[in-house]
This record gives C-alpha cells, sequence and structure tokens, in this order.
C-alpha cells in the first residue's frame, strides 16, 4: 500500500515537471510561434506583480507580429519607399533584407532575458536622453542574452514595450544605428522595425504617433 503511494507521489512529481514549463509558456509566441520564447521577465524580481504581469504580456505579441506577414510586408514597402539617395548614403539601410531581419529578430527573442535597470544612471538616462531600455549583453559565465529596461520608464503602453523588445532585439541581431542623435536616428533599421511592430500592436494610436517626434520622418511623406 505504502508502495503504491510511493509510486502516485512519484507520478505527481514526473507530472510536475510539464506543469512548472507550463508556467513559462506565456513568455512564447502563440500557434506555429509556439517555440519562440523569451527565458523571464525581470530575473531579480524588482518589479511590482503588476509591473511584471504587464512586461511578460507584452513578450508573445512581439513573437507573434514579428512572425506575421503584415510586419514583412510592411517592413518591405518601408524598405522599397525609402527615398534612393538616402539609402544609398546609409550603411544601415543599403543591402538591408527585410525577410533577413525579421527572421534575425525571431532568432535574437529566443532565450533572451527581459531583465530591468534602475539607479541613478537609468533615471538620468531617462530624464535627460530619453533613454527606454538597454542593449543589455551576454552573460560571460551562462552564455544568457539579456536586455534591461529603464525601471523608470515602464508606465508605457503594452504597445510601447513590444517596441522596445524588438529594436533591442534588432540590435542583438546586429542591426544598429547612429551613436550620435542625428535628426533620422529614429529612421535606422532598429527604431523603424520597433516602429512597425508598435503600430501593428496599436493601429488604434499609430497616426497620432507617427505624426510624432519619436516616428521616423519617412512614415509622414510615404504612403
Ligand atoms: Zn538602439
Amino acid at each position: 500500500m505504502r508502495g503504491s503511494v510511493a509510486a502516485v507521489a512519484a507520478a505527481l512529481l514526473c507530472q510536475a515537471v510539464p506543469l512548472a514549463g507550463a508556467a513559462v509558456r506565456p513568455l512564447c509566441g502563440t500557434g506555429r510561434n509556439a517555440g519562440v520564447c523569451f527565458a523571464s521577465v525581470d530575473r531579480n524580481g524588482r518589479l511590482s506583480a503588476a509591473e511584471r504581469a504587464k512586461l511578460a504580456a507584452a513578450a508573445p505579441v512581439a513573437v507573434d507580429i514579428v512572425s506575421s506577414r503584415a510586419f514583412a510586408a510592411e517592413l518591405a514597402a518601408f524598405h522599397a519607399a525609402l527615398p534612393a539617395r538616402w539609402v544609398k548614403a546609409n550603411r544601415y539601410w543599403r543591402g538591408f533584407d527585410p525577410v533577413e531581419a525579421t527572421a534575425a529578430i525571431q532568432t535574437a527573442f529566443a532565450g533572451l532575458h527581459i531583465d530591468t535597470r534602475g539607479g541613478a544612471q537609468a533615471q538620468r538616462d531617462a530624464r535627460f536622453g530619453g533613454n527606454l531600455a538597454y542593449e543589455g549583453s551576454t552573460d560571460a559565465r551562462t552564455g544568457e542574452r539579456f536586455i534591461l529596461l529603464n525601471r523608470y520608464r515602464l508606465d508605457r503602453p503594452a504597445a510601447g514595450l513590444v517596441g522596445t523588445y524588438v529594436h533591442e532585439a534588432a540590435h542583438k541581431a546586429g542591426y544598429s544605428h547612429r551613436a550620435g542623435q542625428s535628426p533620422d536616428q529614429k529612421c535606422e533599421p532598429p527604431y523603424v522595425m520597433a516602429q512597425l511592430a508598435r503600430k501593428l500592436a496599436d493601429p488604434e494610436s499609430w497616426p497620432g504617433y507617427a505624426a510624432g517626434k519619436n516616428a521616423c520622418r519617412f512614415w509622414r511623406t510615404m504612403k
């Protein structure tokens, strides 16, 4: 009798493994993107439960949007509509391949930890530099990759967080933008792909967003 109880307990323990795995499923995409999963949110436990839930909820949205037909089509259309002379002089857009870029971002999403950064420097960066997040790096010891969201800029619409994940993952995928603040920085690939993800995450707020200074000026002249 005791033996069978132990067997049942062992069976329950075995079941606990997939259940524990199921707990991280919310960080994965859905449907055919179910295999693309962020690794974690807030490893250091610095966020409130509500903040953590909000950051986690944006993860599957980002995965699904970047792999959507709409994202690929709109990115290709944007690229094609860029002024030819401007592209020719721009090392980030010259030779840009929208299909390659979306695949690279999906690859960067997989296994990525969404951490946060606070402290005086992050506060200054948020206030004076408009910083939303940091690219983060790879843990030399574990090989784990992470991005750092600025804890002073978490009070944003979910679509904005989706854009931030795309922007930072684009960096992980090797896409860059000018270090200095040039008028066109918001038109470089990491920004444009983030803006497009934001558009698809919240189409209703897009016209207002596209008209503002955070969106690439070319969105306003294309159509
Ligand atoms: Zn950047």
